[in-house]
């Protein structure tokens, strides 16, 4: 096969890298349809405060359930959605589908008000950042669902504000001063200039899954402390409030509670799921 290759060097030269073209391809052509075949469904992880152990909220994390290869992760068709530009009428839809949600979850608890209504959190891509359509979008579908601003949190990733501009950050500051949270997800993976934070209109660090990796060990890495303890007051001084990602085990829970973080999302306490489990979660825990 090799020595035929000449003009032709690509041809199975290396199977498994050709499997992923094929199969990024094939996703590629099959993503427009998708969105218009009802292929996409959202599941929702809780966002439980740290101090008290109730439930709080919910991240929407979008899935493919594609007709061949079954249940899709994001990983698999974001950056895919990106390049195409389905992400803006994708994200769109994931906004409506979980401010509709968090409507829904707002009626279903009514009679318990220890800890307020449920809010949602939803990820928006930098493509969506820079179209122009985003803040109007945003406020026709809070309006339509009847859900107030401060419900909803949109996640915005360090990386993606690195550098941003004042007409990047310029829908991002309408939205916050409607009383939309903005939080800056996977926090710590980047280069950002602790100080740039002043400037940026966030509300809410998302300290990324490496830390919270860190702190598998009671009590942790007395370095991975430091700096723990360092962003969770530099953000407190700044009044941002501290959320932490990936929290699979009671320990990591019990350490970055003492840490100071607010609120916490992982494993140990959910899995990503359908909507219905979120309530349930949330009712067993305002009933004891
Ligand atoms: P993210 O926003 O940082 O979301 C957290 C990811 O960590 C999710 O992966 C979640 O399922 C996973 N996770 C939660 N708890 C744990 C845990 O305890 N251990 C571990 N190992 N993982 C945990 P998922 O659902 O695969 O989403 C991956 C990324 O895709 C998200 O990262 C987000 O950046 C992006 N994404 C998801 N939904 C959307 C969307 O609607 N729009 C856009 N633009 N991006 C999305
Ligand atoms: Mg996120
Ligand atoms: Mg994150
Ligand atoms: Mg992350």
């Amino acid at each position: 096969r090799a020595k035929s290759a000449g003009g032709n060097r690509f041809e199975l030269a290396d199977p498994e890298a050709d499997a992923r073209a094929i199969t990024r391809h094939g996703l590629t052509t099959a993503l427009p349809t998708a969105l218009d075949r009802g292929e996409f469904f959202i599941e929702y992880q809780p966002l439980v405060h740290l101090g008290d152990g109730s439930v709080r909220g919910a991240e929407a994390l979008v899935r493919w359930l594609h007709p061949q290869h079954g249940v899709l992760g994001p990983d698999r068709f974001i950056p895919l959605a990106e390049h195409t530009g389905l992400i803006v009428p994708l994200g769109r839809w994931v906004l409506e589908q979980s401010v509709r949600q968090a409507r829904e979850w707002r009626e279903l608890h009514g009679g318990v008000e220890a800890v307020g209504p449920l809010r949602i959190n939803v990820n928006l891509s930098p493509c969506q950042l820079t179209h122009p359509g985003l803040v109007q979008d945003t406020v026709d579908i809070l309006e339509r669902a009847g859900v107030a601003p401060d419900a909803l949190c949109l996640e915005v990733t360090e990386s993606a504000l690195i550098g941003a501009d004042d007409d990047l950050l310029k829908p991002l500051r309408r939205l916050a001063e409607m009383g939309v949270d903005i939080a800056l997800d996977d926090f710590g993976t980047g280069y950002s200039n602790l100080a740039n934070l002043r400037r940026l209109p966030v509300s809410v660090l998302k300290l990324d899954r490496s830390f919270t990796q860190s702190m598998q060990q009671f009590p942790a890495d007395p370095v991975d402390l430091k700096i723990v303890e360092g962003i969770v007051s530099l953000a407190h001084s700044l009044d941002l409030a501290v959320t932490v990602e990936g929290v699979e085990t009671g320990a990591q829970a019990e350490q970055l509670r003492i840490l100071g973080c607010d609120t916490a999302q992982g494993w140990y306490y959910a899995r990503p799921g359908p909507p219905e489990r979120l309530h349930e979660l949330a009712l067993v825990d305002a009933t004891g």
